[in-house]
């Protein structure tokens, strides 16, 4: 076999290699079992919208994506890393994917440059000089280069949701987890961030959304996950899910938000 061929192999199967693999995940807190057999396969630059009703278990399991929670049951396998108890595994997790939360959760006594070189200086070992090249980028990507030199108290919330997303990309992550990101955010400045997040999945990131935001879910998913009481109930194109819910408690949901 010629060399070319192997490597096209081998491309190929990186290609296929689903991002994100849950099968059949539990987890409880204390006696609470807050996740009930989920199992979900992202593929590579695949976009996945999760919704649901309050407390039904969405940031539970984005939040075992990356590991800052741990399930107790099933496997979840990330770019072909099994996370298990083997700290390297975390580590690897860890520098793939991004995560994006609801309050923005920026370091308030470090500058909107600081927060992005942080991770890229003490993490991946970046020369100082190229973690601020690689993070002015991101902060012109995100329309905000000027607040630089600002703290995040100086900000608007969708401008520090926007230094979130580019302090996330600074560390080029292969899939990016946004957890309501636009939740706690005053009308006017959620299209902006997700303007940001549109622009991400048309750049083809890999990525997960929790939120309740349909024309973004319309827009940018491949597929809605609909979450209740910590199982998966249904699964399917925005339009399937929107249009034609299947079970009365999507129907309910919909009824709710819509
Ligand atoms: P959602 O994001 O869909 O609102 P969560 O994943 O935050 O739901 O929560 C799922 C359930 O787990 C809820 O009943 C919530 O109260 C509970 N829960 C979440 N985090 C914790 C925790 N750290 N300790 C105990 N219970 C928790
Ligand atoms: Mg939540």
């Amino acid at each position: 076999m010629s060399q070319a061929t192997t490597i096209d192999r081998a491309n190929a199967a990186t290609c296929e290699q689903p991002a994100i693999i849950l099968d059949k995940v539990n987890k409880w807190y204390g006696a609470m079992h807050v996740l009930r057999d989920v199992s979900m396969t992202v593929s590579q630059k695949e976009r996945v919208v999760v919704c649901g009703p309050s407390g039904s278990g969405k940031s539970t399991m984005i939040r075992c994506i990356n590991r800052l929670e741990m399930h107790q049951e099933g496997r979840i396998i990330v770019d072909g890393t099994e996370l298990t108890d083997d700290l390297r595994a975390l580590d690897t997790i860890r520098r793939e994917v991004g995560m994006v939360f609801q309050n923005f959760n920026l370091f308030p006594h470090l500058t909107i440059l600081e927060n992005c070189t942080f991770a890229p200086i003490w993490v991946r070992k970046m020369p100082k000089a190229e973690a601020e090249e690689l993070a002015m980028s991101y902060l012109r990507r995100v329309k905000i280069p000027e607040q630089a030199k600002k703290y995040p108290g100086q900000l608007s919330g969708g401008q520090q949701q926007r230094v979130a997303i580019a302090r996330a990309l600074c560390m080029r992550p292969k899939i990016m987890l946004f957890d309501e990101p636009t939740s706690a955010l005053d009308p006017e400045m959620i299209k902006e961030v997700l303007d940001t997040m549109i622009g991400l999945a048309e750049d083809g990131m890999t990525m997960v959304c929790v939120t309740h935001e349909m024309g973004f879910a319309r827009k940018v998913a491949d597929r809605v996950v609909f979450m209740d009481r910590g199982e998966i109930v249904e699964a399917g194109s925005p339009a399937s899910i929107f249009e034609d819910p299947q079970t009365d408690r999507l129907k309910q949901f919909l009824s709710q938000i819509l």
